[in-house]
């Protein structure tokens, strides 16, 4: 499997050097995405990945979708076939308010608490995230090597952990160093704590903490933007 950061900030982070969340996970001619934060989208136009088949949402916070938006209008101008996207309920109401205001966007979405499903030669599933919100971790396997990615969440929270023992590589929130479980976030420490580093990549990096986290990480690695791994 072949992973490429599309966007790597947290709902807080300002500017374009990390988009909101956004995880590309290819396999042969099996592509998938997992969360489509704003500017996420522009990283899958510059790879020329249009042709991604399937997106995994694991909720409904903004900086987790809100560039499936722009990127189903993309599909329509340019002709591509329709969208699959799995998440946790709200997001289908989501897009019908959207196509009502007058905008020509579809996809075929399948609403499930916990969405799974067989992409090509990927197999996704998930699990429940401890976040504000109902919010899902999706392992993705191709049968032989897997990969767990958190969405975001707090820690310790069983159902990951429990995912993160099998997982070859775990790509995990960490919002801030230290203390954020009240907001629903992982710090650092607690992380670095909780699961081996040397299969953690972290992601959702707020850019005012960005220097302090990426000090705090040491032995794990931290993604940036289009950051690739060979997993
Ligand atoms: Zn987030
Ligand atoms: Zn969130």
């Amino acid at each position: 499997m072949e992973l490429t950061f599309l966007g790597t900030g947290a709902g807080s982070t300002l500017g374009s050097k990390r988009f909101k969340s956004g995880l590309l996970v290819s396999s042969g001619t099996t592509k998938i995405v997992l969360d489509m934060g704003s500017g996420a989208n522009y990283r899958l136009e510059d790879l020329n990945a249009l042709d991604v088949q399937t997106l995994f949402v694991t909720h409904l916070h903004v900086d987790h979708f809100s560039g499936l938006l722009d990127h189903l209008v993309v599909r329509k101008l340019k002709g591509l076939p329709t969208l699959k996207v799995y998440s946790p309920p709200g997001l289908r109401s989501v897009l019908e308010a959207v196509k009502l205001a007058g905008n020509n966007v579809s996809a075929e979405v399948e609403e499930a608490e916990l969405p799974k499903a067989k992409v090509g030669d990927l197999e996704v599933y998930s699990v429940k995230a401890c976040h504000s919100i109902h919010a899902v971790a999706y392992v993705v396997t191709d049968g032989r090597r897997r990969v767990l990615y958190s969405g975001d969440t707090t820690e310790p929270c069983e159902t990951i952990l429990e995912e993160a023992r099998d997982a070859d590589l775990v790509v995990h929130e960490a919002s801030c160093v230290t203390g954020c479980d009240s907001w629903g976030h992982t710090g650092v420490r607690e992380l670095l704590g909780l699961i081996p580093r040397e299969k953690l990549v972290l992601t959702h990096i707020p850019s005012w903490l960005e220097a302090e986290i990426i000090e705090a990480s040491v032995g794990a690695r931290v993604a940036h933007d289009g950051m690739r791994l060979n997993v």
